[in-house]
């Protein structure tokens, strides 16, 4: 007989669903100094000093928000309602980890690196936006004056561990002033700083057409393979979608060089039709991820959970919204070996979610409805180990999405 191994915590019988191992089975976690030690059909709890029951519950690995703006706390003017607290993006709504994209740049990353990462439970990774005081003004670059490659790099060199790459937007009065010269300045602050370009496509000026004139050479003579196109199904002139309402040739092309494709719902940036126009197309984005703000978690957007649920929705698999939101965030951002993965050896960042049926009702942002048979709520995040408590949610009874008539 051999004697029961010691673990700190097991999550006991959930349905383990890992699409980086191809692993969809009922299995046991145990865990020990905040690191995944076994996975197996039946551990012995014997000598488990706590045990999370997953029974009827998905075991995925810690969920990875690729988009989200958490620099909370930190900018609390008149009228805030930019950015939410980390934990609201993060563990307390099923998410282990976090990417800040671009609430902060070179000026203003003081702040989050000292006061609010270090409070914060969830893991946090920040893209550094290219305007030096990001979007503590907006928008964050006005002229040439707005960014600051050096202070930029030397950030970025200072932070290896948490800022993973530099994010800018494609938008007026930028793309204006500037041109092209908008993304090469900030993709000059990435190659030099050692990391990848986010960069948000679609302008926040209906119809002006110099986005879509920047679009493909942006895509074709700017991005290269590792680089993150944020906004991937907007409906807005200057992202993805041609006005005939075919993807650019630039984009699939930039795809087949390596570039990854990143849905960031958000508020002004997603519409059901455009998704469903460039799901129809054939492509897939690489990531899913919310584009969380305060704003937006009352809004349509709600939670990373209801994003995925609406894509399962428009007709995406559950092993694929997982992988969207678990090993293909964690490549997205070059983490792949630590992050995105059950296996044992990694730490333990694990997000359990329930799967409900039923009739439900999602919204987008500009009106657009649709329904959908299956909800995904977060249920709990376990992070380096720990069991973290959910809150209350977006909706007012709860996480679960809105139901359908
Ligand atoms: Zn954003």
């Amino acid at each position: 007989m051999t004697t029961a191994q010691s673990f700190e915590l097991v999550v006991k019988g959930g349905r383990v669903f890992d699409p980086a191992r191809r692993i969809d089975d009922i299995q046991d976690i145990g865990i020990s100094g905040g690191k995944i030690v076994r996975v197996a059909r039946s551990l012995d709890t014997g000598k488990a000093a706590r045990v999370v029951e997953a029974g009827g519950r998905l075991v995925v690995p810690g969920l990875i928000d690729l988009h989200t703006h958490v620099a909370g706390s930190l900018r609390k003017a008149v009228g805030e309602d930019a950015f939410v607290e980390p934990d609201v993006a993060g563990v307390h709504g099923g998410v282990t980890t976090v990417v800040d994209a671009g609430s902060v740049g070179a000026y203003t990353f003081g702040g989050f690196s000292r006061f609010v990462i270090p409070n914060a439970r969830t893991r946090i990774i920040s893209f550094l936006n290219a305007g030096a005081v990001g979007i503590f003004q907006a928008p964050e670059i006005r002229d040439r004056a707005s960014m600051d490659v050096e202070s930029t790099v030397a950030t970025i060199k200072a932070h290896p561990q948490v800022v993973k790459g530099v994010k800018f937007r494609m938008v007026s009065p930028a793309i204006v002033d500037l041109g092209l010269d908008l993304p090469k300045l900030a993709k000059q602050m990435a190659v030099e700083g050692g990391v990848r370009v986010m960069v948000h496509v679609g302008d926040i000026i209906a119809d002006n057409p110099k986005g879509a004139e920047l679009a493909p050479k942006l895509l074709s003579e700017v991005l290269t393979a590792g680089d993150i196109v944020t906004h991937t199904t907007s409906h807005r002139v200057g992202a993805l979608l041609g006005r005939d309402g075919r993807l650019l040739p630039e984009a699939l092309d930039a795809r087949k060089r390596g570039v990854n494709f990143d849905v960031g719902h958000g508020m002004a940036n997603f519409t059901f039709k455009s998704a469903r126009t460039v799901l129809d197309q054939g492509f897939i984005p690489d990531t899913l991820s919310s584009d969380l703000t305060v704003r937006g978690r009352f809004g349509p957007l709600k939670s990373l959970t209801e994003v995925m649920g609406k894509f399962l929705a428009l007709g995406l698999s559950l092993e694929d919204v997982i992988r969207m939101t678990t090993s293909n965030s964690a490549r997205s951002i070059g983490m792949e070996s630590e992050l995105g993965s059950l296996a044992e050896g990694r730490t333990a960042d694990i997000s359990i979610l329930e799967l409900h049926e039923g009739k439900f009702l999602f919204r987008d942002n500009f009106g657009g409805t649709l329904e959908g048979k299956i909800a995904i709520a977060p249920w709990r995040a376990i992070r380096a180990g720990q069991p973290m408590p959910l809150d209350h949610g977006p909706h007012p009874w709860g996480w679960l999405p809105e139901r359908a008539g």
